[in-house]
């Protein structure tokens, strides 16, 4: 595909309204280090030339997702997200789009640290397009994360973890090819380290641009 034709959508993961999404000591918040890689993702991709832009860079929600409650302001949350991405798919061509939604794991309720690790990809059930993106995530996570961090998890949305039901939503809904990386665990201490080390957030980062530029480049 024509570089100047592609038009890349990064998703930010949650609110900071939304309830846990911290590592088990409350230093880490999923909102905010998701914010900081999509800005990383964002900067080196404008860099080299391609249209890309940020779903929602605030922490806060904004005046359409405020709600009495939290889960009400989640689900307001992922369709305004969806309403985003297919919007500028109507504009730009929906052949011409992709949605990379980028966040980190979890295996506990956040009150333990727990042993799981790992780096997954996540798409909705039968998107060819999708699952292309997904193998060149995955590809890059596999050469670029250490050794012991790096294990495939692959699933489609059937597995009935809540968490995963309410993010499923920005994969179902959004009309061009969508993923969803869960990088690392959030409660898992090793991990934790490493996403949060300077060598770890370039990693997390170079993941996405080299998979999305890869990707553009085998399109027709
Ligand atoms: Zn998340």
């Amino acid at each position: 595909m024509d570089k100047n034709k592609a038009f890349i959508i990064l998703g930010t993961a949650h609110l900071a309204t939304t309830p846990g999404k911290c590592s088990p000591d409350g230093k880490f918040r999923e909102c905010v280090y998701s914010r900081e890689i999509v800005k990383r993702v964002y900067e080196e991709l404008s860099r080299i030339g391609y249209h890309v832009v940020i779903d929602y860079p605030d922490l806060q929600p904004n005046a359409q997702m405020k709600g009495a409650t939290w889960k009400q302001e989640q689900t307001r949350e992922l369709s305004w997200r969806s309403t985003f991405v297919n919007n500028l798919c109507a504009k730009y061509g929906t052949a011409n789009c992709m949605y990379v939604s980028i966040h980190v794991n979890a295996a506990g309720n956040g009150s333990a640290w727990m042993n799981a690790r790992g780096w997954a990809v996540y798409t909705s059930p039968g998107t060819t397009k999708s699952d292309t993106l997904a193998t060149y995530l995955f590809n890059e996570a596999k050469e670029l994360l250490p050794n012991d961090s790096k294990y495939y998890v692959r699933a489609d949305w059937s597995d009935g973890d809540p968490d995963y039901e309410a993010n499923f939503y920005v994969l179902t809904k959004t009309k061009c090819p969508a993923v969803l990386t869960e990088n690392l665990f959030q409660d898992n201490k090793a991990d934790v380290a490493y996403l949060t080390s300077e060598i770890g957030k370039q990693a997390i980062t170079k993941i996405h641009v080299d998979g999305i530029v890869n990707y553009i480049n085998q399109l027709k």
